[in-house]
């Protein structure tokens, strides 16, 4: 039987969630003399190359250690884009004035009962990844406890010796520890721990303004916490487009937030009036009292306890596992997909992967993850939405590129919506219509950055988005106006002059 797990808080939904995906009354499998493909770690890289090898007729063992479904169902995606809806909804009444909604200037958030929300919804949605379902729906051996590779072909589990002809690495990664000085015994939030909250801190400090800083400084300040943001780059997002970030940096600010950029952390002290950050910048002190911090700084690999050496394969301690872009380590009988051996740590990413590697490791295939193209968002309010190449990146490559954009304040829709803040931005290969990458800013920009992830990935060029007919009013019409924005840089003067011409001699 596994070590009991209690998620936090112990209520009948995360009472629920454990049973689906870290059943106490678990009795693992006899293990079969070899298994065509055994998978360690049981989040999205894991399951899918688990269900899908499975569902290919492969004997498989699956072996995780804690709860399956791995970050994205229990400490990532599904919990923080639960609170987030919720928080967006508060924002929403409160700021409905303008849509003849009287009464919401002083609505508040009930914090308690949206966590309660998002326990339930993740509970529902943990039935997908449920042991369960894995054993006596797809036929897999689920073994829970902690795998690590005895020797380049076998891993072991609970004494359990595991053979195999073809292992997958999938054990994901974990929030980094920051180390700053005195924040351990002051005591922090990450990632595992602040979806456990049931009331609402009043002060609140988030250390990194990547993603998940930004997405849950902004839930919890739409809840009503005093949230400071803090980060040691001079821009937040430091991967977008400088103005995609401001435009989030304003509405942050406009929302109360309190962010500081360029700025170490000095040390953090526990004091009576709560947890003090000392921030740095250029020799200045300056405290900050907060009732709780939450790091959301960097992601570290799960590589250690994995026997990796036993198995002769490669990996560094802050990158993870080392892979070709076949997905192959350094035995060519493992292959490892997601956050363990990527630097795109998505949850889409993970399962592209895992599709890959099943082909590859288990059919002889030759696919790369370099030809993969992966869009991402960042579900803060608006969506910060990105595919393919940025202009830095094509300028890199010596590649000319022609830029466009069309503000949301052009877009029909987007006026009606009351959502004018973003635009649509597109990176042209100079002198053809072929993307090489997109931006987009919009409340729900998630949504429609897949129409330019469907061009790049099926060579489709901006033409063939502006043949394309859109419903109005949409905000995604701010694609479509791209195409537009694009056939009049065409439009030349002897070009314009030409068909004049022909239109005169046909009146
Ligand atoms: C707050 C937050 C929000 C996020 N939001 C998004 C989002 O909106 N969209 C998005 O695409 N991505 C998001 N992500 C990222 C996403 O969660 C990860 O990219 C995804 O979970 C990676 O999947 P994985 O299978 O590689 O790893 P994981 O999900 O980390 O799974 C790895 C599993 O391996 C197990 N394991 C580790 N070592 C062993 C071992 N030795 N033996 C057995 N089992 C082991 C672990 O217990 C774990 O269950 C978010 C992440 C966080 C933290």
């Amino acid at each position: 039987m596994p070590d009991p797990v209690t998620i936090l808080p112990d209520t009948p939904e995360n009472r629920e969630l454990t049973a689906t995906v870290h059943p106490a009354d678990w009795v693992n499998p006899e293990a079969a003399p070899s298994y065509n493909l055994v998978v360690i770690g049981g989040g999205t890289a894991g399951l899918v190359c688990a269900a899908g090898a499975a569902g290919l007729g492969a004997k498989v063992a699956l072996v995780e250690r804690h709860l399956m479904g791995g970050d994205c169902l229990n400490y990532g995606c599904v919990p923080s884009k639960g609170v987030i809806r919720a928080a967006r909804a508060v924002f929403d009444a409160r700021n409905a004035g303008a849509f003849g909604v009287r009464g919401g200037e002083g609505i508040t958030g009930d914090f308690g009962a949206a966590m309660a929300r998002m326990r339930t919804l993740r509970a529902g949605i943990s039935r997908h990844d449920s042991a369960r379902r894995f054993r006596d729906e797809l036929g897999v051996d689920l073994f829970i406890g902690q795998g690590r590779f005895v020797s380049p072909e076998s891993v072991e589990v609970d004494g359990v010796r595991l053979n195999f002809s073809r292992a997958a690495i999938c054990t994901g990664a974990r929030a980094a520890d920051p180390a700053i000085p005195g924040l351990a015994e002051a005591g922090y939030l990450t990632s595992e721990t602040v979806f456990s909250l049931t009331e609402l801190p009043r002060r609140l400090a988030v250390i990194g303004a990547g993603p998940i800083g930004c997405e849950l400084a902004q839930a919890f300040a739409r809840f009503g916490s005093r949230v400071t943001l803090v980060e040691a780059a001079p821009q937040i997002l430091g991967r977008e487009d400088r103005d995609a970030a401001e435009l989030l940096h304003a509405a942050l600010v406009r929302e109360g937030i309190d962010l500081h950029l360029g700025v170490k952390i000095g040390r953090v002290v526990g004091r009576d009036d709560g947890k003090i950050v000392i921030l740095e910048r250029d020799g200045d002190l300056e405290e900050i009292a907060v009732d709780e911090i939450l790091v959301g700084a960097g992601r570290a690999p799960n590589v250690e306890g994995l026997g990796l050496e036993a198995a002769g394969i490669g990996y560094d301690p802050k990158v993870g596992v080392m892979v070709s872009d076949t997905l192959r380590t350094a035995n060519p009988a493992v292959y490892a997909a997601g956050d363990i051996c990527s630097s795109y740590r998505f949850t889409h990413t993970a399962d592209a992967q895992a599709r890959i590697l099943i082909a590859n490791a288990l059919f002889m295939g030759r696919q790369k993850t370099s030809a993969l193209t992966i869009p991402w968002c960042t579900y803060t309010d608006p969506e910060i939405a990105h595919v393919g190449m940025y202009e830095r990146d094509a300028l890199e490559k010596g590649v000319e590129v022609t830029t466009l954009t069309v503000p949301l304040s052009d877009v029909d829709r987007a006026v009606l919506d009351g959502e004018t803040e973003g635009f649509a931005r597109v990176h042209l290969k100079k002198g053809s219509d072929t993307i090489l990458g997109a931006t987009i800013v919009a409340r729900h920009a998630g949504e429609m950055i897949g129409e330019f992830s469907l061009a790049i990935t099926n060579g489709l060029g901006l033409s063939a988005i502006g043949r394309t007919i859109h419903p109005y009013p949409t905000q995604a019409e701010a694609i479509r106006k791209l195409a537009d924005a694009w056939n009049r840089t065409r439009l030349t003067p002897t070009v314009k002059k030409v068909m004049g011409a022909w239109l005169e001699w046909r009146r």
